[in-house]
């Protein structure tokens, strides 16, 4: 059976991952979304099974022992994982983008060398800060130890294999398909 592209989206908290796939899932119909499991509480408007898969730290603690993950990390005290049998009949039908982090980032590039791993900055830092605020659905807490685990993430990028800038996600969307067209060229 032949099996699509693993395309990994990287990039911190509030960097505008989620809209910037959505417009590129809208220009291209072979793209399919991989959704992962988390513990963490859903956020106004986030649908069970479409954004994530809501479930117990019990279940996932179950699901990690079972094997049941193709990569998984823990991030801001709750745990986010890519479960292995979705991931794998996506990819019998097109291109897998999975928006993780550098953890979880690592282990896919270890377990599938081929898989293409992306990384999106920010214009500033001061820019994410603000949209992490403006965001409104994330306590003062969690900001700061987003932000915290922000700068981590974004010196990571060095090891990936291309790095975009979310200055406009439209723009940034496209720069990315024309990545995924040709690799080598960019
Ligand atoms: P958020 O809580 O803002 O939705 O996501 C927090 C972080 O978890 C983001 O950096 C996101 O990329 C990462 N993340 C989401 N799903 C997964 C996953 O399945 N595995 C890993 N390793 N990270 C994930």
């Amino acid at each position: 059976m032949s099996k699509g592209k693993l395309v990994v989206i990287s990039g911190p908290s509030g960097v505008g991952k989620g809209t910037v796939v959505e417009k590129m899932m809208r220009m291209r119909d072979d793209l399919i979304f991989s959704v992962s499991a988390t513990t963490r509480e859903p956020r106004p408007g986030e649908q069970e099974g479409v954004s994530y898969y809501f479930i117990s730290r019990e279940r996932f603690e179950e699901m990690i022992r079972q094997g049941e993950f193709l990569e998984y990390d823990a991030h801001a005290d709750n745990y986010y994982g890519t479960p292995r049998g979705q991931a794998e009949e996506k990819r019998a039908r097109g291109t897998v983008l999975l928006d993780i982090d550098p953890m979880g980032a690592r282990q896919v590039r270890d377990n599938e060398p081929e898989a293409l791993l992306i990384f999106m900055m920010p214009p500033s830092v001061e820019e994410l800060e603000r949209r992490l605020r403006n965001r409104g659905d994330t306590s003062e807490d969690q900001i700061r130890k987003r932000m915290k685990r922000a700068v981590w993430e974004m010196e990571q990028r060095v090891w990936y294999d291309y790095v975009v800038v979310n200055d406009d996600a439209q723009r940034c969307a496209e720069e990315i398909l024309r990545i995924l067209a040709n690799p080598s060229e960019n």
